[in-house]
């Protein structure tokens, strides 16, 4: 066991601070890392705060951060996966059971027995397990990426979470050259959509209830941009749709989209409205369109997903900020201040 650097909330009410944690010396099986970038995810926030105590209650001290950038510093003997020096990310799971049909089908996202990488029960060293806002992180090499070398590290951390997070659905449902698919919501997960369905080959169809963000939806790669309280711009796309990425988590009416898929299209779900849809059945049936929903991906995908992002050079757009700044970035997360992810810098956590 040694010390690591982090911050974390000592509980609810109370912001993230310097601290310092154990981590377990790496195992045979284990890859040791330096984190040196973590993207800020709302679900830190949420987890931070205590906002899912019913799921997922949060264990305190908690250190969040599950989208982690950093280099190889040490690996265990039976590690072939990779060597010290190597880049290397973490995303949202640090362990699965490896046996389930799940497991076996490269889905650990769906194993019901994962182990997340923040505030999950740590089977060695017991309590919870602590995320990226560390400077360093013990992880199986099966749960550990290899990140392209051309990649900017501030942009890429966010990718093993708000990248894969639209990646897969998008896999899933065949996105693929010539088909038009809109992009609901313009933040940290609907800018990584535009970009991947852009790199995909489609024609991307941005909706947005604001026209300020049209300029910047073009940039990113979005052929139109649609202001979706505008009834009528909303109609000339009636039917037209083969695929709709919903990343909206405040309340909206999720027929307005689903009116918009052509036969057989579907709408996937990634962002979480607290409350219950109303869907009208009547849009389904007609065009036997379908509506569903999709969490991460599994870690095969995961390494397709930063190949992919190598291949096209993919990363997401960030604010780079030193830890000190969390808290603060924290309060504008809210407010959806911030172009689109933050990127922590975690060489800032030295001066601690
Ligand atoms: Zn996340
Ligand atoms: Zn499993």
């Amino acid at each position: 066991m040694y010390k690591a650097k982090a911050y974390a909330a000592p509980s609810q009410t109370s912001p993230l601070g310097s601290t310092n944690i154990s981590r377990r010396d790496p195992t045979d099986q284990d890859v040791q890392i330096e984190i040196l970038f973590c993207g800020i995810c709302h679900s830190d926030l949420h987890q931070v705060r205590n906002e899912w105590k019913e799921v997922m209650p949060t264990v305190y001290p908690c250190v969040p951060g599950h989208e982690i950038v950093g280099r190889v510093t040490k690996v265990g003997a039976g590690v072939t996966k990779f060597k010290a020096g190597d880049l290397a990310a973490v995303g949202c799971m640090v362990d699965s059971d490896r046996t389930c049909p799940e497991c076996q089908a490269g889905l650990e996202q769906f194993c019901p027995n994962f182990t997340l990488t923040y505030n999950f029960p740590d089977k060695h060293l017991g309590g919870v397990t602590y995320g990226g806002y560390s400077d360093s992180i013990v992880v199986d090499q099966r749960f550990v990426l290899h990140v392209p070398s051309n990649l900017n590290l501030a942009g890429a951390a966010p990718l093993l979470c708000a990248g894969i997070t639209t990646y897969s659905p998008m896999r899933h449902w065949g996105v693929t050259k010539g088909q038009k698919v809109g992009i609901v919501g313009l933040g940290g997960l609907g800018h990584m959509g535009v970009k991947f369905a852009h790199a995909l080959g489609a024609h991307v169809v941005v909706f947005s209830t604001s026209p300020n963000k049209k300029d910047d939806a073009l940039r990113l790669g979005a052929d139109e941009v649609v202001i979706s309280k505008n009834a009528d711009e909303m109609q000339k796309h009636a039917g037209s749709f083969h695929f709709i990425l919903d990343a909206v988590s405040a309340d909206h009416d999720i027929n307005a989209y689903i009116n918009l898929l052509r036969r057989d299209g579907n709408v996937v779900l990634v962002g979480a409205p607290e409350k219950p849809l109303a869907v009208s059945a009547f849009g389904l049936l007609m065009g036997r369109r379908s509506l569903s929903g999709s969490p991460i991906g599994g870690i095969p995908e995961t390494q397709e997903m930063l190949d992919f992002c190598g291949k096209h050079n993919v990363t997401a757009d960030v604010e780079v900020i030193p830890i000190q700044k969390v808290n603060e970035a924290y309060e504008r997360l809210l407010k959806s201040d911030v172009k689109y992810r933050f990127s922590i810098d975690m060489a800032s956590l030295k001066s601690e």
